[in-house]
């Protein structure tokens, strides 16, 4: 008999979370500590969503996400996490960028972009300074129609390097592109280039497993192996409701769902087109979800070194930056994250891992035979892309192995397979869920701000507030019981 990965739960909680990335990680740590009965479901093996990790023979680990994150981690690791994982993330200094336009090493924080603008690319300082202020000034509650494409047009006209060096590492990080609202660049850029990208020391096993800790210590139930099929209503007062879900072909009772899923699969999987109006489901169908990615793990050879080439390294063949080709099935554009021992303090071990933008439906599109043949080009691309900046590290790889757009989708359940969630509009509906439908909240990667490692996780804080103060009011209005009772 299969096992039963449900086993001992109760029959009722305050919150049933679904999905462990780390909106959902992060809601349900915070519910708990507010003192709710809270019960989270993951339907992989392990915890994490895109900011996980697997392990390969001759002691490989490979990070899916842990590339690099703004300076706000450590506040909100500190406030919502604990002092011990914030203690853990430094900066990395080693950011580059080579292309046919420039070549160029960066700490990528404002002073250095600033000097590099000014200096290598000769912008005028003050139009430079002008950009980061007017950038930092803006605000999600501006309502500005203004695409990022045509703001750049605005600082930098003809400049086409010039916007390619600010938006090539925000596109391969969030999946916008040119003719995304220029907020939505605005207020990623300005978070890194506040003091510069950040990683997490051991890595993101070390990081999910301290979490795991947190969450029990402060009384989560944690169940992995659960896929949450349907989130149950019931017409309560003339109005429908969330009442529980059914994971693994079992009812759990609930007050509060909080989904962590991809907001599509949410209201038109999860909850399903007859929980909203005709006008909510037209919303969410047009949802444009952001694009997928692939990647390329290298596992270096126990004994073997790699020289030290920078620890994000942005390259691409393209002449200029083009939205368009970062995502094609053919593109040159490829991110190297590279992991030194220093990742992991304690082991001498090296792994590459190479990110490249890609597209669901080219990949989906395949059959076994082309689907296999496509990933053995993507890892000697990439190995061949290597080779120009460490000649010998052909002979170094022990382990190779490639994800696609349907990786993500397998292990994620994300619709379309979306690594950076939606555009824009995803955040109103995502918003909007609980006055749609009471009791059901959603926190994950929506209109690219609400996105990445900082931005799921501050999304996650924000949701689980609302909760909790819903709940509150819930309780206050319930009609106080005798002492006795
Ligand atoms: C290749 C790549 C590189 C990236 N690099 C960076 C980077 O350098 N910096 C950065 O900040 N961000 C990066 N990101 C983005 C970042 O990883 C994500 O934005 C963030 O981790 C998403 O968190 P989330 O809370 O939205 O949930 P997700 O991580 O998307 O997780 C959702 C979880 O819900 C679970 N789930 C879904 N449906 C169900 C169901 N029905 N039942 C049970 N469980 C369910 C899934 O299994 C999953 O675990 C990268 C992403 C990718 C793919």
């Amino acid at each position: 008999m299969a096992y039963d990965w449900l086993k001992g739960i109760e029959d009722h909680y305050d919150i049933v979370v679904i999905g462990s990335g780390l909106g959902g990680l992060t809601g349900a740590n915070v519910l708990a500590k507010c003192g709710h009965k809270v019960l989270l479901l993951e339907h992989h093996y392990q915890l994490g969503g895109l900011a996980t990790w697997f392990t390969r023979k001759g002691g490989h680990i490979f990070d899916i996400s842990l590339h690099g994150f703004p300076i706000g981690m450590i506040k909100s690791i500190r406030k919502y996490w604990s002092q011990d994982i914030a203690n853990s993330i430094v900066q990395l200094k080693g950011v580059r960028f080579i292309n046919p336009q420039f070549s160029i090493d960066t700490t990528f924080d404002r002073e250095d972009f600033t000097r590099q603008l000014v200096e290598k690319f000769q912008v005028p300082a003050e139009t430079v300074e002008r950009f980061f202020t007017d950038l930092r000034a803006m605000n999600f509650y501006d309502n500005s129609q203004e695409t990022t494409g045509q703001m750049f047009a605005r600082y930098f006209p003809g400049r086409d390097d010039v916007q390619r060096l600010l938006m090539e590492p925000i596109a391969y990080a969030n999946g916008s592109t040119l003719d995304d609202p220029a907020i939505t660049f605005g207020i990623v850029f300005s978070n890194f280039m506040s003091k510069g990208v950040y990683t997490f020391q051991g890595g993101s096993d070390v990081l999910i497993k301290k979490m795991g800790v947190e969450l029990k210590t402060n009384g989560v139930e944690v169940r992995k192996h659960v896929v949450v099929e349907k989130v149950l209503t019931e017409e309560r007062d003339g109005r429908k409701q969330v009442t529980g879900v059914v994971a693994n072909g079992r009812t759990i009772r609930c007050d509060v769902v909080l989904s962590n899923a991809n907001i599509k699969n949410t209201v038109l999987r999860l909850a399903g087109e007859e929980s909203f109006t005709p006008e909510f489901v037209a919303q969410a169908k047009a949802i444009r979800v952001n694009t997928s990615s692939c990647q390329v793990y290298l596992g270096i050879r126990k004994g073997e070194t790699l020289p030290h080439i920078g620890d994000l390294v942005f390259t691409s063949e393209e002449p200029v930056f083009s939205s368009e080709k970062l995502v094609d099935l053919h593109t040159t554009s490829r991110t190297f994250s590279m992991y030194y021992p220093d990742t992991r303090p304690g082991t001498d071990r090296y792994t590459v891992v190479v990110s490249i933008n890609a597209k669901y439906d080219d990949w989906n599109n395949l059959n076994e035979e082309q689907y296999a043949t496509e990933k053995q080009r993507l890892i000697d691309e990439s190995i061949a892309a290597l080779e120009k900046y460490i000649p010998d590290v052909r002979g170094k790889i022990e382990w190779q192995e490639a994800a696609t757009p349907r990786t993500i989708e397998r292990y994620t359940r994300h619709w379309a397979g979306t690594s950076f969630g939606t555009k824009f509009e995803g955040l109103k509906v995502s918003m909007d869920l609980p006055a749609q439908l009471p009791g059901l909240y959603h926190a994950g990667s929506v209109g690219i701000i609400m996105s990445g490692w900082l931005g799921t996780i501050n999304y996650g804080v924000i949701v689980a507030n609302q909760i909790d103060k819903a709940l509150a009011a819930k309780k206050r209005a319930a009609p106080a019981q005798p002492a006795n009772a």
